[in-house]
Parts: C-alpha cells; structure tokens; sequence
C-alpha cells in the first residue's frame, strides 16, 4: 500500500510524526518513505510493506497528512501501474521530458571511436533538430580481443562537442560502478554541458549489485534495456530494483531477444511489448531498432527493416528510440553494419514523424469509441 502524501508536507511537522508513529505501531508493517522533490513541489510517498490486506483504505486516507491511498494490486510496487494509481508517467530531466505520452530520437554511434566522427554526428542532428544523441564509451563486448570502448578517455571530449552542437542527453552505457563516478568527473571537469542517461545493457539487466548502486544515485536517469533471454516479468523486476534504491527516473528498454527463432534479424523484435509494459507500469518505453535487426537489410520497395521495426514500435506507443548512425559505417569499430546513414537521417526522422501521428490518431479513435 501507498500512502501519497499531500505536497510539500514537511518531516518535522507534528502531523508528520503523528503520521509515523501510528505507522511504526501497525504490527507486521514496515515503512519506506520516498521524497520526489520536483522544482514547485516535494511529493512524498510512504510504502508500507508486509501484511496490508488487513488495513481499510479508507481508514488509511483519513490519517494526517494522507491525501490518497493506493492499493499496490500487482508487483512493481514503485514503477508498477496500480489501480486508481495517477502518479506521474513522466519526468523531466536537462530540459527534455521523458513521459509515456511523448517520444524522444536518440540516434548516435554505437561506440565513440574519434573525435571527427564524434563531431560530423552531432552537427548532423543539430541540423535536423535533434538535442538527444546515444555514445558508447565503454561497450561490453562478446570477444576480449574486440575495441571495447575508448572509456573514460573520450568523455571530455564528447561532452564539450554536445555542448558546441546543443546535445542534452546522451544516453550511454556503463558496466561497472566506477563509470558513473568517471562520467560525473568529466561533466564536473568540462562544466557540465550536456546531461547522461546511464544505459544499462542487456547483458547486465541483472546485475542486481550494479543495479542498486546505480539506483542509489539520483543524478542520472537509467535507461534499463530488456534481458536477451529473460522473461518480461523478469526484466521489469530489473527496473524496480533501480527503483527500490531509490531512482524512479527509468526508462525501459526493448531490443529483442536472443533466439535463432528471430532469423534473419539478430534478434527477435518484440516491440509488440510495448503496450504491454505500459499497461504494467508507468516508465516510458524505449526501442532500440538498431540492435533489434542488426543488418541494413531492405524490403522490396527498399525500406530498412530497422525502419520498419522502428515504425512498429512508434505506432505502439514507443517514447524513446534509440539508434545507431555513423558518418563513416565502414570505419565504426563496433556495429557499423547495422548503422544507419547520416544522409538517412531526414527519412528516419519523417518516417518516425509518420508513424507517431499514426499512433495519436489511433488513440484518439479509441477515446472517441469508448465514449460513444
Ligand atoms: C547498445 O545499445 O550499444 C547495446 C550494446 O545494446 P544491448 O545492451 O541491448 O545489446
Ligand atoms: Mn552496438
């Protein structure tokens, strides 16, 4: 159960304490209370953790303080779409909202290889309106012997030209704990000119102890990409240990999955999932076409497969797709063959454009049937 506070209650009111102290004597209970603190409010909510089946909701919303009680009916309890549940599906971070009602292009180098590349990138989605990009710095790679990342050399770099080209979020993969206190080193050092979204890998979807540590930090927002092999249950469990720590800022990230039942794309494309984690909770929901279909392969008529994945997904519902372009692909140290042109970039834009109006118009519809 949720006990949603009213805004900006203050901790060292008496309402407050009185608050607590009736919930510290609930036996078998256990409290976890979460601040959400959001530039004209501070929103907190308290969970209340055990055997709740007993307590009456109503008895519950007439506590002090208490504005609204929701029942947690399913699990993921933090990032979980509960019943009568209206807490937000959105957030805002470096001026870009990321919410399920909306749809953010993160389209960039798998990997960071130089820094021409770096900078013939960015100008070409400063030129196209884009202010989200994707760099890898550190890639977890299949063989030892692969380029696994120019690491934490390549971040200042990458940093002053997102500020030179208006980039605010790159989204970009870390491993290990300690890159999160090397890309807040760079930010600090170049004075930071750009946000990061921390993208957690397929590979590392239960890495549980890297999950609670990058959930214990606020700073960045996380972007958790969907196991390869593991159920959907599973990787949402993923998502609401980074919640649990305390980092609701979570997006969800589908990149299908690892069976030779997806021939001939790399992976199984399962963005027929999207509606699916919308209906089960509130994170956004991101696509990665990229890693999807790992080829440039092409319909008759010449239209991409990751194009046409990457319509599937939008017309869905996606919020966010992530996608990997470069200049030069035959030179990309990592994943050229899968990446998409930077003369590609106006079609995919427009196609994406296409299939999202797609998608508002179909929502729409159903409002309007549902009224009738
Ligand atoms: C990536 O986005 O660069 C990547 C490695 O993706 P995934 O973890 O989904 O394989
Ligand atoms: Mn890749």
């Amino acid at each position: 159960m949720i006990l949603v506070l009213t805004p900006n209650t203050r901790p060292d009111s008496s309402e407050y304490k009185q608050l607590l102290a009736f919930l510290a004597n609930l036996s078998g209970i256990s409290t976890r209370v979460h601040n959400e603190v959001g530039v004209e409010q501070t929103l907190t909510e308290v969970y209340l953790i055990g055997n709740t089946k007993a307590l009456s909701m109503e008895d519950m919303s007439r506590l002090p303080c208490v504005d609204r009680v929701v029942r947690i009916s399913e699990e993921y309890r933090v990032l979980g779409r509960h019943k009568n549940d209206d807490r937000s599906t959105h957030f805002d971070y470096n001026g870009v909202r990321f919410g399920q009602d909306n749809l953010n292009v993160f389209a960039g180098l798998c990997a960071v290889d130089t820094i021409d590349h770096v900078e013939m990138m960015m100008k070409v989605l400063q030129e196209h309106g884009q202010v989200c990009t994707r760099m890898g710095a550190y890639k977890p790679r299949t063989s030892p012997y692969s380029f696994q990342g120019h690491g934490k050399a390549c971040l200042p770099y990458v940093f002053d030209l997102a500020g030179k080209y208006g980039m605010k979020v790159i989204a970009m993969e870390i491993t290990h704990e300690s890159h999160v206190d090397e890309i807040n080193e760079a930010l600090h050092q170049t004075g930071s000119p750009t946000g990061v979204m921390l993208q957690i890998g397929t590979r590392n979807t239960q890495n549980f102890e890297l999950l609670k540590i990058v959930g214990r930090q606020q700073e960045f927002p996380v972007l958790l990409k969907r196991g390869f092999g593991i159920t959907l249950d599973e990787s949402l469990n993923a998502a609401e240990y980074l919640a649990s720590e305390g980092n609701r800022r979570v997006i969800f990230g589908l990149r299908g999955m690892k069976t030779n039942m997806g021939d001939p794309h790399r992976n199984f494309v399962d963005f027929a999932q999207v509606p699916a984690v919308h209906r089960l909770t509130r994170m956004p929901v991101c696509i990665d076409p990229s890693h999807s279909v790992g080829a440039r392969t092409c319909s008759p008529e010449g239209m991409l497969d990751v194009m046409h994945v990457t319509a599937q997904g939008v017309i869905a519902g996606a919020n966010m797709v992530l996608v990997d372009f470069h200049p030069v692909p035959n030179k990309a140290l990592v994943d050229g063959p899968q990446a998409l042109l930077v003369k590609e970039l106006p079609l995919f834009l427009e196609d994406i454009r296409i299939a999202r109006e797609a998608y508002e118009k179909r929502m729409a519809l159903i409002m309007q049937y549902q009224q009738e």
